[in-house]
């Protein structure tokens, strides 16, 4: 079993304080959702998770089976088994999806232990048969051209291939209509398991329908205000976030 601890974190960003102090721990085995109102500060976490150069953590620490992850750059993130869909991946142009997948896995392997082209291809084709992918997404350049729903679709790919112990993924739901969705669900749901962790975080619940969390945690104003299980997910898509700013005295 791996864990992933995030202990008081505080992020700023150009000297703005975004994150107060959130503590989260995940272990492998979890789906944890992470819900909270536009704002709060969810995709700040997840890039400080990364390493984004422009997320300045003030205080606190994140460590990985108590490694710090603070002090790694963001390819030994990588390395050290962390993965990030992003809100909004970007273009890289000139390489391919495949050869991006390629070198992603081979990043986290040693040196002479490198997939082997053949391997790759069958475990490619395999994958995107699973996720309903045309085949020639795989030669596309990376993130060129592709429909918001491709981009998803293709950041399960990514997942599946790469098969992180930890997954960060940001709003991997928005902007997917129903069957897009189902797909994106089916891929996680098959990633469940021993060795792989997730926290997804989602603006809407309707993700949470096909994914079900084993824990689902509120952020408000830079902090989780509040944890459960997967009613919690349910009680917000019925009833909004002002019972619990109610509850906790929060003001807009
Ligand atoms: P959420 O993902 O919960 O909607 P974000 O983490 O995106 O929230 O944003 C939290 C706060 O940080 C917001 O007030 C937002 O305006 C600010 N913020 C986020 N990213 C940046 C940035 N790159 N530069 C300046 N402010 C930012
Ligand atoms: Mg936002
Ligand atoms: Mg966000």
């Amino acid at each position: 079993m791996s864990t992933l601890v995030i202990k008081d974190l505080h992020v700023s960003i150009e000297d703005k304080e975004i994150l107060k102090g959130v503590n989260l721990t995940i272990n492998t085995n979890e789906v944890h959702a992470i819900m909270g109102p536009n704002g709060t500060g969810k995709s700040t976490l997840a890039s400080a998770i990364m390493g984004h150069p422009k997320y300045e953590v003030t205080q606190g620490t994140i460590e990985i089976d108590g490694e710090n992850v603070l002090e790694m750059e963001v390819d030994e993130r990588a390395k050290a088994g962390l993965f990030l869909a992003m809100q909004y991946p970007s273009e890289i142009s000139g390489v391919t999806n495949a050869d991006f997948i390629r070198s992603a896995i081979n990043a986290r392997r040693e040196e002479g232990d490198e997939i082997s082209l053949m391997k790759f291809i069958r475990e490619l084709d395999k994958t995107m048969d699973f996720l309903e992918m045309d085949q020639d997404m795989a030669q596309r350049y990376l993130n060129e051209g592709f429909s918001g729903g491709e981009k998803k679709r293709n950041e399960i790919l990514q997942l599946m291939m790469i098969k992180p112990t930890f997954a960060i993924l940001d709003e991997i739901d928005s902007g997917l209509d129903i069957d897009a969705l189902k797909v994106v669900a089916k891929g996680i749901n098959e990633m469940r398991g021993e060795g792989f962790g997730c926290l997804a975080i989602t603006h809407y619940q309707r993700l949470l329908n096909y994914i079900t969390p084993d824990h689902v945690h509120v952020m408000m104003q830079g902090r989780v205000v509040k944890s459960g299980g997967p009613e919690l997910a349910q009680r917000l898509e019925a009833e909004g976030y002002d019972w619990i700013k109610k509850e906790l005295g929060i003001e807009d």
